[in-house]
């Protein structure tokens, strides 16, 4: 049992305690000036230190399921003890398992072979993390065959875009942008998941994903189709011999146009990945009991996803993302526990597995909620809070009282700090969604004002890492998740 604030700092004793009339529900909330020295101790130099230890390459990168992820796991769990921060009953080492599957890149080549009739055109290696990047738990596949272009890589004959019309990939590689045309709805059609699938129905033995300037790497979902995140310049390159470029066919498809046609352009692609296996692996639950008995069954839970994309072929830090994010949830946390007096609901403290992998942990943690907590009222997700000077409140246009106690706390805690509100729906690429899905109120938190530097790449260093948009953002959340647990039914 934990004393009220006021027996603690006058040394009533607990059976003194007993014996007076308690205070009314909720009078024993954080006062001001206590929530301003909680939100003091979050500092820049104690995240960046949490981030440098998350994106050292002890923790090889963090893939859930992983031995570095456990690494990472055991680090977060040891800093919220210390915190004093207590688990779920039903969780009694803060850990909530579960499983999925998980594959991996043993090795990967691609070569561009020489196009019909150029005699001096010769096999060229594409270089990994420089032309193209194979997708994490994608599939294996040697396949010598031509590239096809296939636009944004859209099936949805029912809204009058099919990018795969009158288009023959069978057994071969398909290439496609992402982007959507620019009117109509393609919620269903926009995923690397959905794109992928469209190939893979249409018959294809390859997917080449064009992202945007920067290659980066993202995750599969085959188990038997090679997949790969290809850049703009090296796409340029495939699509050379039909005197076309990315940038040209971007526009063409945003219109709403057609632009499919076998570019001529023959490749080796050989992926081998690891054997597809279920792991285990954990979210991490700690709990800070609200103070009222008639709410502390409801919560707010703050949360961001611990892993990152692992190390194939070399270390891939994820200092920003999504270490950033979990720095900025233990600090807060930290701070939270600091705290004498305690809001009226909980606040549920949650480290995500295997967003990378899909929304996994978020997933389960939302269909697998907390024995004893009844009602999550609002979640604050964090993701990436190592860039930039301001955050950018992803769904905070749906719920204007978690815009308003964002709001509050910067003016109160961080004056004059940026905050952006935008509008979510359906959609979602962050660890907010399954909760939003279920009519929670929920959003994401990004840093922004500035560049989020070698997304899912190995660029992704502490280097480019601005430990101020943690202090300030993690100071904010603070304020925030306070408030919206001490706030009237
Ligand atoms: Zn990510």
């Amino acid at each position: 049992m934990r004393l009220p604030a006021v027996a603690q700092r006058f040394g009533v004793s607990l059976f003194a305690v007993g014996l007076l009339a308690l205070p009314a529900l909720g009078a024993s909330a954080p006062k001001e000036a206590a929530i301003e020295r909680a939100a003091a101790r979050i500092t820049a130099a104690s995240a960046f230190e949490i981030v440098e230890t998350l994106a050292s390459p002890a923790m090889e990168g963090r893939l859930s399921g992983t031995a570095g992820y456990a690494k990472a796991v055991d680090f977060i769990v040891a800093e919220v003890k210390k915190a004093g921060l207590g688990p779920l009953a039903e969780l009694p080492d803060y850990r909530q398992p579960f499983t999925h599957g998980l594959g991996g890149v043993e090795s990967a080549t691609l070569t561009v072979l020489p196009a019909e009739g150029e005699k001096d055109d010769v096999p060229a290696d594409a270089v990994v993390l420089k032309d193209w990047c194979p997708m994490v738990n994608g599939g294996s596949g040697d396949v010598t065959t031509e590239v096809v272009f296939a636009g944004f890589g859209i099936h949805a004959p029912e809204a009058g875009h099919d990018d795969y019309a009158n288009l023959d990939v069978k057994g071969k590689v398909v290439l496609v942008l992402r982007g959507e045309p620019e009117t109509g709805d393609w919620q269903d059609h926009r995923s690397t998941v959905a794109r992928t699938l469209a190939a893979a129905n249409a018959g294809a033995a390859g997917f080449f994903l064009v992202d945007s300037a920067v290659l980066s790497t993202s995750v599969g979902i085959s188990r038997d189709l090679p997949e790969a995140m290809v850049s703009e310049a090296f796409a340029d390159r495939l699509l050379a011999g039909k005197k076309l470029t990315v940038a040209e066919l971007r526009k063409i498809l945003s219109k709403g146009g057609l632009a499919s046609f076998p570019t001529g352009r023959r490749i080796r692609l050989a992926v081998r990945a690891k054997p597809w296996r279920d792991v285990t692996t954990h979210n991490i639950v700690a709990v800070l009991p609200g103070s009222d008995p008639a709410l502390k069954g409801e919560y707010v839970l703050v949360g961001a996803h611990l892993d990152h994309i692992g190390d194939w072929p070399r270390l891939n830090p994820g200092a920003d993302d999504n270490a950033s994010g979990s720095a900025s949830l233990l600090e807060v946390a930290r701070a939270a526990a600091s705290l004498k007096a305690r809001p009226r609901r909980s606040i549920v403290f949650v480290w995500f597995a295997a967003e990378e992998l899909g929304l996994r942990g978020a997933e389960h943690f939302a269909s697998h909620p907390p024995k004893g907590l009844e009602k999550c009222v609002a979640v604050l997700n964090l993701d990436m809070l190592g860039a930039g000077n301001g955050l950018y409140i992803a769904g905070g246009e749906n719920f204007p009282q978690i815009r308003a106690a964002m709001e509050g706390a910067r003016d109160r805690l961080v004056p004059g700090f940026v905050l952006k509100a935008g509008r979510i729906r359906g959609e979602g690429r962050a660890d907010h969604a399954p909760f939003f899905e279920r009519g929670i109120p929920a959003v994401s938190l990004f840093g922004t004002g500035g560049e989020h530097h070698g997304y899912h790449a190995p660029e992704d260093t502490v280097y480019f890492i601005t430990p101020k948009t943690m202090e300030s953002g993690g100071r904010i959340v603070l304020g925030a998740a306070l408030a919206l647990a001490e706030e009237k039914p």
